[in-house]
């Protein structure tokens, strides 16, 4: 049966779960979804990378656009692709941390466990030489708890406004995806987008380096200006590394 009490009691729960913990609405207040509505400035994120070739297909595309971005890294990933992150570091995109292994239960548990933020954190440091302030959680979800413990060691916890389908398979048309994300823009938009797949090393996925490649000329058009996350919101991308002990 593919309709068991089972799956539709996870389904309930993942959706009750989304609504109080993710962006627009959920979080407790800890999340910042956009910057100043006004202003023309408007920031691109990509989580769950970096993979090959994904990673770089879309880099290549900022960087004919000429256009920078910020990357939610995570942790596992940076550990297989350091070369990726030191190159999207050096082409002037921010490298955010979007946690360890994607866990979305390392960061539900109640205490003071840490770990798959460090981690992350050092591993993202081993290779630009600072640790990362922007983060965001696996899946959108943060607990009052998990908002708590990260606001304590420096971070700005990173939502979105514009939310696209772009991490589904088979890729949803990236023109479509454009185009949707441009009628949901507005000053101060953080728009959400995904380079790559978590916990996957070799990915091909093409359809986001297309819609970047439409959305951006568009949205240029249309006023907007593109900046960095930290920039948007007016806050440090980075800490010096003081906290890492080899
Ligand atoms: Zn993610």
């Amino acid at each position: 049966m593919s309709f068991a009490p089972t799956q539709l009691l996870k389904q309930g729960v993942n959706k009750t779960g989304t609504l109080l913990l993710s962006p627009p609405v959920g979080g407790f207040g800890y999340f910042r979804n956009h910057g100043s509505r006004q202003s023309r400035k408007i920031a691109l994120t990509f989580d769950d990378g970096p993979s090959k070739p994904s990673t770089e297909i879309l880099l290549d595309a900022l960087a004919e656009l000429k256009v920078p971005a910020t990357f939610f890294c995570v942790g596992v990933n940076t550990a297989w692709h350091p070369d990726l992150i030191q190159r999207a570091y050096s082409e002037g995109h921010i490298i955010g941390s979007h946690s360890m292994q994607h866990s979305r239960k390392a960061g539900l548990k109640p205490g003071n466990n840490t770990d798959h933020i460090d981690q992350a954190a050092k591993e993202i440091a081993d290779v630009i030489g600072q640790e990362p302030r922007l983060y965001r959680p696996p899946w959108g979800w943060l607990t009052p708890w998990e908002g708590h413990r990260l606001t304590q060691k420096g971070y700005t916890i990173v939502g979105w406004d514009v939310y696209t389908l772009d991490w589904k398979w088979p890729e949803p048309d990236g023109i479509m995806v454009a185009e949707k994300a441009r009628r949901e823009t507005q000053n101060g938009s953080i728009l959400l987008f995904h380079d790559a797949n978590a916990g996957v090393k070799e990915w091909d996925k093409r359809e986001t380096a297309r819609a970047v490649k439409h959305i951006v000329p568009a949205l240029q058009a249309d006023g907007y200006e593109f900046v960095t996350a930290s920039e948007l919101l007016g806050v440090s991308a980075y800490a010096p590394v003081l906290s890492l002990v080899k």
